[in-house]
């Protein structure tokens, strides 16, 4: 009932003529990923170019890594959701990790881009996940719930519909310790059981939730086939093709 979808977070890596031959070269790999939705999310710098590629290529659509709230004006350094359309930007992640700690980012700013992001109809992948302090403390439950309820504050369901959680513990992001399948299906249980408090359960039965941290060809199929894993989100093994390629073939359907 859920398709499954997994996302290549590139982070601050690949020019635009880099991710011209990512592109190439995933198009070569990718045969058999019936039943998942790929998506690209190269620096905005790439976005133009992956852009025409991802148009070419079915099954495969384009996010970009963030975006700022305001529609325009004096935010130097940073770029809005119309930006983003103009080249058909579908997904943007908000919310993630290294934003929420290098830039400081809080819950009230990731829901105003949330917000921002589904008045231009583009489809926020909001990240939440507890630090390893925060799990060995016990509050991961805590930590989800708080980052689930300021993020998603004000949506209504048909938008909650049109975005997509990535639980990505901060403790499993690129240091290649990656949640067992069970700490991660335990947690995509709660977070799904929190946005039918949030929301209902009907709609939260209807929510995609990926895993990230660390998700590589060799662990994927197992945590994709959990009941609540709906994808991944994936960063360093989403830089080879093939690698990536491998991932979307352990999500894939048969
Ligand atoms: C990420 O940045 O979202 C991520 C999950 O990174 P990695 O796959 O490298 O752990």
């Amino acid at each position: 009932m859920r398709k499954k979808i997994i996302a290549a977070n590139w982070k601050m890596n690949m020019t635009a003529a880099e991710s011209v031959s990512f592109m190439e070269d995933l198009e070569l790999e990718l045969k058999n990923f019936d039943g998942v939705e790929i998506v690209i999310i190269p620096p905005f710098t790439a976005l133009p170019r992956v852009s025409e590629l991802v148009s070419e290529t079915p099954g495969v659509t384009l996010g970009a890594q963030n975006m700022w709230h305001e529609a325009s004006g004096a935010f130097t350094g940073e770029v809005s959701a119309a930006m983003l359309r103009e080249f058909f930007t579908r997904y943007v992640v908000l919310g993630h990790s290294e934003r929420r700690t290098i830039f400081n980012e809080t819950d009230e700013l990731v829901n105003k881009k949330v917000k921002a992001a589904h008045a231009a109809n583009l489809r926020p992948i909001l990240c939440v996940g507890e630090t390893l302090a925060e799990r060995d403390a016990g509050t991961h439950h805590a930590v989800l719930s708080k980052q689930l309820k300021g993020s998603l504050a004000g949506l209504d369901k048909e938008q909650m519909l049109d975005t997509v959680i990535a639980y990505e513990p901060v403790w499993a992001i690129g240091t290649g310790r990656t949640a067992t399948p069970a700490q991660a299906q335990e947690a995509h249980e709660f977070i799904r059981k929190t946005l039918a408090e949030i929301f209902d359960a009907g709609t939260a039965a209807k929510v995609r939730i990926q895993y990230g941290g660390s998700v590589k060809p060799d662990n994927a199929k197992e945590l994709l086939h959990q009941k609540d894993i709906d994808g991944a989100l994936v960063g360093g093994a989403s830089l080879d093709p093939r690698s990536f390629a491998k991932i979307v073939k352990a999500g894939a359907r048969g």
